[in-house]
Parts: structure tokens; C-alpha cells; sequence
């Protein structure tokens, strides 16, 4: 089969590898229709994530037929249309149970944070991702979700992650009515969060980025308000200009650890590196947030970004919440939304490229050019 296929930072390429195969008597073996690419695949590409190996398969957003399944599989069954969450659950451990799919203790034993997620480093469980012709999605009785007739694949395959991060990120974030809300980032996630916030009764809602036309979409797309933040010179004196003086009642951060530029060579990435360290929207969150505000952080942090200004937060009276987004819990709610026409999660997608150019995907993605906000890599087949 055809599949992205990763060289080492800023280097990822389409190649031909075996076709997975049914493994484990829970598996199904999916042929991906839809894939993305995902911020949280940038800090891959970016070299930003321990033990990402050569070789391996990105793409944990994806949508499919399913061609196989393994003697276990219960839910589904061959030519299901199927939308496949990012996190690999078991569905019956501690944090399972709970909901917290996002948690799962036992796809991804060996780590001490994160559950296992599709193709994102042997961190995440070492799994292969969507971004080939033919995934092995394992557990496939637990994340996949047949997609209903009504709902259009485009959407479908935004709800196996950015639209249910950004509601996950306006959630965790106890928005109470009236509220005003700042989302830093204006990427697929930030603009799904502000969306959410609307959602969830904000009063007011305002997204700061410096990518100007991502800004211009975000506003028309959640009815929003922009701060560019190349015109500022002191994020939290702005935004609490901008609130009579206390500060926005909330704050997400939907940015993490960004590298800088379009940097398309190793040793720029190690210069990214450092200056990602910054974790420049984590601190403007903690600062541009009220005293006794809610901060809520879905931006990913690789284990280098593990210093925090906690001595803000605390002096501040801070709640701060963060976690992956757990995608099963929130699709019955979020597939009610699109019906409904609240959102439709496919205006955000302005790239379609072949999945043999998934080369000038990441680059086009991680540059931010050519206007673009959310690709979807088309298989051949
Ligand atoms: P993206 O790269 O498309 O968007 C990030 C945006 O942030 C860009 O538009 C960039 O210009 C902007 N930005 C950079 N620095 C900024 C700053 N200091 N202040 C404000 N904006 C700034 O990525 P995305 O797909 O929207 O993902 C955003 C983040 O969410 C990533 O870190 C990703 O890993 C993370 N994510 C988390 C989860 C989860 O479950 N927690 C799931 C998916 C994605
Ligand atoms: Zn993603």
C-alpha cells in the first residue's frame, strides 16, 4: 500500500509498505478515504516529539471503509463507512470508564501521561496512523463510529479530532454565560474552540494569532473578534484593555509548543527548538486571564515545555485544566450540532492533495501557505 512515510524532521515522504494485517482478534483493517494532517502532527514533523521513528506512519484523523475485522469485532462489520476517533482506547479500564478515552491505561501501558494515539511516536504507543491507503485500527469495537447516512464524510472526518478538541478546550474551560472567552490560536483547533465557546453561552469571544488570514477566517467562521498579535505589544495589558480592566474571564491555549518560521532544514529546527521553549501562548494565557479565571490548555507540549510560569497561576487564584481530548464522549453531542447545521466542521478545509504529494502537504501546512487551514490527503484508491 501507499503511506506517509517519515525521514526525520521536516523530511516525510509517500512510500510503499506492507498492507497491515489483522493482528489481535479485536482489530479491524480500515481503507482510509479521508485523512488529515493535524497541528499535533507538525510537532512530529518539527522533531519536537521523543522517539518518532524513521519509518513510521503518521495520521491520527481519519475516515473509512472497513475492508476486515477480527473474529472479537462486534460493532462492525466490512463496508461500514466509519469515522475512527484519535485516541486507541480500551474502553474498560479506570480511565475508560470514566470517559477519559483520551487516559487509556492499557493501549499505551509503558507511558506515564498520554494514551495511545494513531501514528504519533512510540510515546503515544508506537501505533501506525491514517495517512496510507490501509490502517489496523485496533480495539475497533470501542473508538469507531459508523458514520450516519445524514452526515457528509467531509464532516465526519473532522470529528475524529479538531472539532472535538476545541469543544473539549471550550468545556474544560467552564465557560458560564456571558462570559468572555480568548482563544489563542487561530489553527483548526482554536477556530473549533471559539465556536464552542458560542456554543456554551459565551458573551464574548476573541482569537489572537498573527497569521492574518487565518484571522480573517476565524472571524467570519465563529463571529469572533481578532487581535493580531504582531500589533501588540503586551498581550495581557491588551486583552485587559480590551475588558475593562480585569481580564477575560477565560483563556485557551489551542497553540502548544509552535515552531517558528517555515523552516525546512534540521538545523533551523533545532533553532525552533529553542524558541519554541518560550511557550509564549501558555504564558499569555496565564497572564490574560482574570484573577480567579479558568484556563484551558489543549495545545500540546512536548517534555521539553514541561516548565510552566506556575507562580502566576497561584498568585492568580488560577484554575487550570488540560488534558488530550477524549473524541468518543463528545460525538453524540457534536454530530447533533452539524445536523442541526450549529457548525459545519468541512468550511475549514481548503486543501485537497493526493496522498503521493503528502511532501508538499507538510510543507504547504506547517508554512501556513497558500491560505491554507486543514488539508484532507486523498488515497488513490
Ligand atoms: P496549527 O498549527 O494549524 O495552528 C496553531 C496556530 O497557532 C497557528 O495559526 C499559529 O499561527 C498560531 N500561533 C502560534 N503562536 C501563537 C501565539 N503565541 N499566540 C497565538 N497564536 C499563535 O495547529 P492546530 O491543528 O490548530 O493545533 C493546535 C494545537 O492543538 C497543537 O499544539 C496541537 O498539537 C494541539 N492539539 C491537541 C489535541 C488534544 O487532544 N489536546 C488534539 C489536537 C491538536
Ligand atoms: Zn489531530
Amino acid at each position: 500500500m501507499l503511506a506517509m512515510d517519515y525521514r526525520g524532521p521536516y523530511r516525510v515522504r509517500a512510500a510503499h509498505k506492507p498492507d497491515p494485517h489483522i493482528e489481535h482478534p479485536g482489530d479491524a483493517i480500515v481503507r482510509v478515504t479521508r485523512s488529515c494532517i493535524c497541528g499535533s502532527d507538525l510537532h512530529l514533523y518539527h522533531g519536537l516529539v521523543p522517539d518518532t521513528r524513521v519509518g513510521s506512519t503518521f495520521g491520527h484523523e481519519f475516515t473509512g471503509i472497513v475492508e476486515e475485522v477480527g473474529p472479537d469485532v462486534q460493532k462492525l462489520k466490512p463496508g461500514d463507512r466509519v469515522l475512527v476517533p484519535f485516541n486507541i482506547a480500551c474502553g474498560a479500564c479506570f480511565f475508560c470508564e470514566r470517559e477519559l478515552y483520551g487516559n487509556c491505561h492499557h493501549t499505551n501501558p509503558e507511558a506515564t501521561a498520554v494514551g495511545a494515539i494513531f501514528g504519533y511516536s512510540h510515546t503515544a504507543g508506537g501505533y501506525d496512523g491514517g495517512q496510507a491507503e490501509l490502517v489496523r485500527v485496533p480495539m475497533a469495537d470501542v473508538g469507531p463510529t459508523v458514520i450516519p447516512d445524514d452526515i457528509d464524510e467531509d464532516d465526519a472526518v473532522l470529528l475524529t479530532d479538531a472539532f472535538p478538541t476545541g469543544y473539549q478546550a471550550a468545556e474544560m474551560g467552564d465557560i458560564d454565560a456571558g462570559d468572555t472567552v480568548v482563544v489563542f490560536g487561530a489553527g483548526p483547533i482554536g477556530i473549533f474552540a471559539a465556536k464552542s465557546a458560542w456554543l456554551m453561552g459565551a458573551g464574548r469571544v476573541i482569537v489572537v494569532d498573527h497569521v492574518e488570514y487565518r484571522l480573517e477566517f476565524v472571524k467570519r467562521f465563529a463571529q469572533c473578534e481578532v487581535v493580531n498579535f504582531r500589533e501588540v505589544q503586551d498581550m495581557a495589558l491588551h486583552i485587559k484593555r480590551m475588558t475593562d480592566g480585569l481580564g477575560a474571564d477565560v483563556c485557551i491555549d489551542a497553540v502548544g509548543c509552535e515552531a517558528a518560521g517555515n523552516a525546512a532544514q534540521t538545523l533551523t529546527g533545532l533553532y525552533t527548538m529553542m524558541q519554541a521553549g518560550s511557550a509564549t501562548a501558555l504564558h499569555w494565557a496565564i497572564n490574560s486571564v482574570r484573577k480567579g479565571g479558568n484556563v484551558s490548555i489543549v495545545g500540546v507540549y512536548g517534555p521539553t515545555f514541561n516548565a510552566v510560569p506556575i507562580g502566576n497561576a497561584l498568585n492568580k487564584g488560577l484554575t487550570l485544566r488540560m488534558n488530550q481530548a477524549s473524541v468518543k464522549r463528545h460525538l453524540p453531542r457534536l454530530i447533533e450540532h452539524v445536523r442541526a447545521g450549529n457548525v459545519k466542521p468541512s468550511d475549514i478545509i481548503t486543501h485537497r492533495i493526493p496522498l503521493e504529494e503528502v511532501s508538499d502537504a507538510y510543507h504547504i501546512f506547517s508554512g501556513k501557505l497558500d491560505h491554507c487551514i486543514k488539508t484532507i490527503l486523498v488515497t488513490p484508491g
